[in-house]
Order: C-alpha cells, then sequence, then structure tokens
C-alpha cells in the first residue's frame, strides 16, 4: 500500500510538473535560447503518427481517429489554433498558444503520445546571388541572340554572356519528340503571366477545371481561381513577379526547349506551373513551400523546380519532397551560394537524400565551379551553368542574374525534355540518366576541374541525356522510399526523455490509471503524504538524470569537437557516440531543442565528421546530449567503423 501511495506521489507530482511545463512556465524554458535558425514565430508544423508503436502501418480510419482526438485535445484546452492541413503528409501547421514560445511548443508536442515529429516552420530564402545584373529590352536581346548564334556557339545565350559552356543546349532544340506536354511547377517568387515570351510560346500551364476569377474552387482541389497556379503568399490565383527571380529560373527551363532569344515561337511543349510561395524579398515559409510542392504533385507536374533553400532540417519538407518521390515527380534543387561544402553544412531540400532530388551547383562558362556555389562530393551530383545567365524578367524585357537558382533550371528543362521523350519514364531513372550523362570537364593538363566538387566530377549535358533517354528502357517501377526512418523515432524518443514518465502516467490513465480503486480515505492519505513528500520527490526528480530509450548501442569516446551554435563557434569534447548522437562536453550555455553542427574529430584524429544534431537534454549547462538531426549512410559508416576500437558505454 505504501509503496504503491509512494508510486502515485511520484505520478502527482510528474504530473503538476507536466503541467506547469505545458503552460511554458518552468525554470528551464525561461532560459537564453540560442537561436540557430530562421522560423516564423507562433508557429509549428506537427507530423501524427501513422505507425503503431509497434511499427505496424495504422488504417485510413485509424488515423483520421487519432488525428481527430489529438486535435481536439490541443485546440481545445491546449490553445493551438489549426492553419492548414496536408493530408497526404499527416502534417498539421498550427499557430501555437498565445504567449508560447516555439520551441516550447515544439517540446511539448512531441510529447504527445500522438505526434510523430513537431517542428518550427523555417524560412527559406531564394538562392540567386548579388552580381551585377543587366538589363536588355526584347529588340537588344533579339540582335545579341542573332550574333550568337552567326558564332556558332552551341549554347542557348551568346557570347557576351557568360554561359559558352558546352551544355549543347541548343542541339536538343527540335531534337526531342514531343509525346507529351510535361509539366514544370515553379515553386519561386511567381511568373510574369504576360511577357511575350510566355504568351508567344504558349508556355504557362492552364488549369483547365477552373474559371476564371468567379471566386469559386471550380475544380474542387482546396484552391480558388488557380487558374495558372497559386500564390501561397497572398492566398490568391494572382501570380504576379514581385522580385523577379522566379520569372528568370521560367525563362530558362522553357529555354530549354526552344530559342527564347528569338522573334518567333514555337508552342512550347513545357509549361510553367508557377507556384509562389517566396514574397518580394526572396522568402518564404516551409509550410508554404510544402503547399505548393503538394499542389505541383496534385496538379499534374512532372518536375519541380526549387531554386532556394535554407540550413533548417525540417521532416515535413523532407515528408514532400517524398510525396513527390512516391508519386515519380523529379525535384531538382539549387545546392546554394555560400561557397559551402554541403557534405558538411546542408542545405535543405537540396541534401534530402530522398531519390528523386537533384542538387545542382554552380559552374562558370570556363566548366570551374562559381565561387558561390556551394559543392559536395556526397551531397550534389552535378553542376550546370550559373553565372550571368540571360534570361527572362518581369516587364517583358531580359535580365542576367546569377547562382545555383540559374543553375537548376538548366537541370529542370533537361527532366522535362526526358520526360517529354519518355512520358512513362519516372524520377528516379530520369535522375539516374542524367547523372549519368554528364561530362567530366578537364583543364589544359587533363586534371578534372569539378573533381572534389560533385559525385560524378560532372556537369550536365543535354543532348548526351536525350539521346540516352532515347534508347532506355522504361521502368514503369523505382524503387520504395520511406521518410519514416529510425533515426527520426529516436530522435522523437530522446526529446521526449527529459518527461519519460510523464508518458506512462498518460498511458496509465487511459488503462484505468493509478487513481482505480482510492476511495476519499485513501485520498486524503495521499494529499498527507504529498504535502510532506513533495520537496524530497522534487529535489530527486530534479537530479534525476533523463531516462533515454536507446536504439543504438552508446560508446565511450574521447575526442575533440567543434561547434557552431548560430554566430557562435565553440570547441569542445565527446565523451560518448552512437549512431544515433553523441554526448557533448562544452562550457557554454546552450538551450535544450536547440540545433547545432558539430565536427567531430574521429579517435585517431585522421579524419573529421560533420553533422547536425538537436540538443535533447543537458546537465549543469556543460554536458549535452546531442541527437543527430539527420545523417547520411555514409556518416553512419564512418561511425560504425570508429566504434570498433571503442568500448561500450554504461546505460
Ligand atoms: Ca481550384
Amino acid at each position: 500500500m505504501a509503496r504503491a501511495l509512494f508510486k502515485l506521489a511520484i505520478y502527482m507530482l510528474l504530473f503538476l510538473s507536466f503541467a506547469s511545463y505545458a503552460h511554458g512556465q518552468t525554470a528551464a524554458s525561461q532560459s537564453n535560447y540560442v537561436q540557430t535558425k530562421q522560423y516564423v514565430p507562433g508557429e509549428i508544423l506537427v507530423k501524427l503518427k501513422t505507425v503503431s508503436s509497434s511499427g505496424v502501418g495504422l488504417g485510413r480510419a485509424e488515423v483520421a481517429v487519432r488525428s481527430q482526438s489529438f486535435l481536439s485535445r490541443v485546440q481545445g484546452r491546449g490553445g493551438y489554433r489549426l492553419k492548414k492541413v496536408f493530408r497526404d503528409m499527416n502534417v498539421y501547421h498550427f499557430a501555437t498558444p498565445a504567449g508560447m514560445r516555439v520551441e516550447d511548443a515544439v517540446s511539448q508536442l512531441e510529447n504527445d503520445p500522438d505526434v510523430q515529429y513537431a517542428e518550427p516552420n523555417y524560412i527559406l530564402t531564394k538562392a540567386s546571388v548579388d552580381l551585377p545584373s543587366d538589363h536588355y529590352s526584347m529588340q537588344e536581346v533579339q540582335s545579341m541572340s542573332v550574333n550568337a548564334q552567326s558564332t556558332g556557339n552551341s549554347t542557348q545565350s551568346t557570347g557576351y554572356l557568360a554561359t559558352s559552356a558546352p551544355i549543347e543546349v541548343t542541339n536538343t532544340w527540335g531534337n526531342v519528340t514531343p509525346n507529351a506536354t510535361v509539366v514544370v511547377a515553379v515553386v519561386d517568387t511567381g511568373l510574369d503571366l504576360t511577357h511575350p515570351v510566355f504568351t508567344g510560346a504558349q508556355a504557362i500551364w492552364t488549369n483547365t477545371g477552373e474559371i476564371p476569377n468567379n471566386q469559386i474552387d471550380d475544380d474542387n482541389n482546396g484552391y480558388v481561381d488557380d487558374v495558372n497556379g497559386y500564390n501561397f503568399v497572398a492566398n490568391s490565383g494572382d501570380m504576379y513577379d514581385d522580385d523577379g527571380h522566379g520569372t528568370h529560373v521560367s525563362g530558362i527551363i522553357v529555354g530549354t526547349g526552344e530559342n527564347i532569344y528569338g522573334s518567333t515561337y514555337s508552342p512550347s511543349q513545357i509549361k510553367i506551373m508557377p507556384l509562389k510561395f517566396l514574397d518580394s524579398t526572396g522568402s518564404g515559409t516551409t509550410a508554404n513551400a510544402i503547399s505548393a510542392i503538394d499542389y505541383a504533385v496534385n496538379n499534374g507536374a512532372s518536375v519541380i523546380n526549387n531554386s532556394w533553400g535554407g540550413p533548417s532540417y525540417s521532416a515535413a519538407l523532407q515528408d514532400a519532397v517524398a510525396y513527390a518521390y512516391n508519386a515519380g515527380v523529379v525535384f531538382v534543387a539549387a545546392a546554394g551560394n555560400y561557397s559551402d561544402n554541403n557534405d558538411v553544412t546542408p542545405m535543405y531540400p537540396a541534401n534530402y537524400d530522398v531519390p528523386n532530388v537533384i542538387s545542382v551547383e554552380a559552374t562558370t562558362d570556363q566548366d570551374q565551379l562559381a565561387y558561390f556555389s556551394n559543392y559536395g562530393v556526397d551531397a550534389v551530383p552535378l553542376a550546370a551553368p550559373g553565372m550571368y545567365i540571360l534570361s527572362t524578367y518581369p516587364g517583358g524585357g531580359f535580365a542576367t542574374m546569377s547562382g545555383t537558382s540559374m543553375a537548376t533550371p538548366f537541370v529542370s528543362g533537361l527532366a522535362a525534355l526526358i520526360k517529354e521523350q519518355s512520358p512513362k519514364m519516372l524520377a528516379y531513372q530520369i535522375k539516374q540518366i542524367i547523372d549519368q550523362q554528364v561530362d567530366q570537364p578537364v583543364d589544359s593538363s587533363g586534371n578534372y576541374l569539378l573533381s572534389g566538387k560533385d559525385s560524378t566530377q560532372g556537369r550536365v549535358n543535354f543532348l548526351k541525356s536525350i539521346d540516352a533517354a532515347k534508347t532506355a528502357v522504361v521502368q514503369t517501377t523505382q524503387p520504395a522510399y520511406s521518410s519514416t526512418n529510425q533515426d527520426r523515432q529516436l530522435a522523437s524518443a530522446l526529446a521526449a526523455s527529459g518527461c519519460g514518465l510523464i508518458k506512462e502516467v498518460i498511458h496509465d490513465d487511459q488503462n484505468g490509471g493509478p487513481t482505480n480503486g482510492l476511495g476519499p480515505q485513501s485520498w486524503s492519505v495521499f494529499l498527507l503524504i504529498m504535502i510532506f513528500a513533495a520537496p524530497v520527490l522534487l529535489y530527486q526528480y530534479l537530479r534525476r538524470k533523463p531516462v533515454q530509450r536507446r536504439l543504438h548501442e552508446r560508446f565511450k569516446i574521447d575526442t575533440d569537437v567543434k561547434v557552431k551554435v548560430g554566430d557562435r563557434e565553440l570547441v569542445g569534447s565527446i565523451s560518448t557516440i552512437s549512431l544515433g548522437g553523441v554526448q557533448l562536453n562544452v562550457d557554454a550555455l546552450i538551450d535544450q531543442g536547440g540545433i547545432i553542427a558539430m565536427s567531430i574529430r574521429s579517435p585517431d584524429g585522421k579524419e573529421s565528421i560533420a553533422v547536425e544534431g538537436r540538443v535533447v537534454w543537458s546537465e549543469a549547462q556543460k554536458s549535452y546530449g546531442v541527437q543527430f538531426a539527420e545523417t547520411t549512410a555514409a556518416i553512419k559508416g564512418q561511425i560504425a567503423a570508429w566504434t570498433t576500437q571503442l568500448s561500450v558505454a554504461k546505460k
């Protein structure tokens, strides 16, 4: 009896701590949070579980019932307000309760038994570079184009403009069998629908099921008046481009299929579906990016161009990319413009390991990596020209722009031409062909110019890729991909570790609960015990180390680590390591839930691995449990190799 009451006292106390924790009132949640990534204040994205705790997939009805119960729980007393539902991914977009910080909301919901993950609504930005941008009228460009053709330049732009790398775009003009009209979704800043290139080439996608400007969702796809795409910033069908980036990117894509610098155009087989989620400053939210990707897949796009990104790993965005993959859709993404190695400093969505993602770095007209371009022998498969690219600009003219933003649409255009050639070909095979048919440029001594820059040492080649696609046996199935990996389950298990026992309380309640069988007398005894025991129990609770359910064996290690927390660079040590995370020792305050980037040295000091992680527990502001946010198979392999020399750490 005494033991039962003691247990009950602990439960009650933990419940009380949970209640205050849930309201963001605990001391820990008040400490200085190190903001490492940009996100929208007051908003979060939450994925609800679609598999049971034993890993069995739940039926549609079961998912619906659980989701409904979760919604009523958090929307009622919880104070969360539902903004949008992404049914294809079972992801929910919420406004957080007034006064609650995003980090606290994420922690709170990650502890919910129905939640697979919760995360901030991160900010993403366009991937162009502020290099000098020259503007030209239609007439000026038409005269330049004549010059380019008369000098036999094989690229789609002029000698004056620095894209004379022999990617053989023009050789494919008119050389692709138009078996289909291919829709390329340009998830960007919008499109100048009145530009003569797009009107002349009839290159804009039309939603035939929608009647313009009647304020009715005629085709019942969830969007009103989405005649030529959708504007997720303004929530309207008004597609105007208030930045210029999206119009420029779209012109490059159409330009892979025909000469956009000429004075006449043939009807384009590539149709642009503009989906605006970046605003006039070139930034947008992950929730709107997911909306755009979801729209693209559900409304017939075969290729999605993504000339944008950010440093934050978002599981919800990865789920959206995986949704596109499972629909056979190619997802082309800019590698980024920070001169960074993406194997070390990941960029998303470019770094997702979903098999439809083609991450593109930018090269010069001399086939060298552009000085600003990100790269990565694991994360980036290939390059395309990305400096001073001449393309369409809002207002009817043209402009030069630079960035991996401009390299990306070359590859999207190529993917569309392959799809035009082979309408049944799926993303997996299209990516394979593009990767296999690159050119490997060399310098005058025969050294590979892109050695160490991408996995193929290559730059895209249009003619070779199209020719290969013509003879390839079309595979109508592709390997399955699920983003529900073990690491993510571990991430939520560890993130919940600080309140591991609270889950038991909730479960016990559901199964009859610890209060079963207690009469009024027992209650008064219990309350007395509580009053006396509370300080002791509180002390013990605060002293206890977090309970962790580890899926990976943990090893002792003694090695150095460099840590990047926002703008701060710290040096510390690692005392245990597993495939799922590390114990980090560093003499600095890092708040729980914070995302950090680490460069961990191997025990023999010969190599380092770079990995991002989330702080899931901390002790005395010196020792931290860090759960890896996402690790590639290569990194896991490296850690596994290191640990063969290490001894197992005590549980
Ligand atoms: Ca509609």
